[in-house]
């Protein structure tokens, strides 16, 4: 097990754009094998890697469904519906909005070898695709909010004790612990 401490709000690298990977070596396979036990250990049902404090475009999914990884990846919104859901993230402790996503994408990348992947995603993985996608980009959930819930979230950090200690990293909680993103604390 390789299980790392998660960035948490505020590190800058999670409003960084991750860099594309070009080199599927020994340390690429290491990075998802981190990623997913950490994601696994902090109850995640994604994770990418700048939470764990590394700048590449490479996330990891388990929506019990369905688990795997996606290097370098994109997606498109399949059609028009979109689904609204409680949403969380393991780098905001404690925070849980309703969050307006695409209801089906198709996802498409490559694996930690570089071969081809896609495939199609829709409810709760899509929604993981969007949020983990987003994170490659410096986005965050709470950028999707709407403008009142943005508001009251952003207020919910600024009222939080870590954020008022300055505290960007934390240890993985053990698993079990969290739901769909990291939800609750
Ligand atoms: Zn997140």
């Amino acid at each position: 097990m390789t299980i790392q401490p998660v960035r948490l709000f505020g590190d800058p690298i999670l409003r960084a754009r991750a860099a594309e990977v070009t080199e599927f070596d020994r340390e690429l396979r290491q990075l998802v094998a981190d990623l997913t036990d950490t994601m696994h250990d902090d109850g995640g049902v994604g994770m990418a890697a700048p939470q764990i404090g590394v700048g590449l475009r490479v996330f990891v999914y388990d929506t019990g469904d369905a688990a795997g990884h996606l290097v370098n990846p994109t997606y498109t919104v399949v059609g028009d519906e979109e689904q609204v859901g409680p949403e969380g993230c393991l780098s905001i402790p404690g925070l849980r909005y309703d969050t307006r996503r695409a209801l089906r994408v198709r996802a498409s990348g490559v694996d930690m070898h570089g071969n081809p992947v896609e495939f199609d995603a829709e409810k709760l993985l899509a929604r993981c695709v969007q949020h983990e996608t987003d994170h490659l980009d410096g986005v965050l959930f709470i950028d999707r909010l709407d403008p009142a819930s943005r508001k009251e979230a952003m207020r919910t950090i600024r009222e939080s004790d870590w954020f008022n200690a300055g505290v960007t990293v934390r240890e993985s909680r053990g698993a079990g612990q969290a739901g769909p993103f990291g939800r609750g604390r």
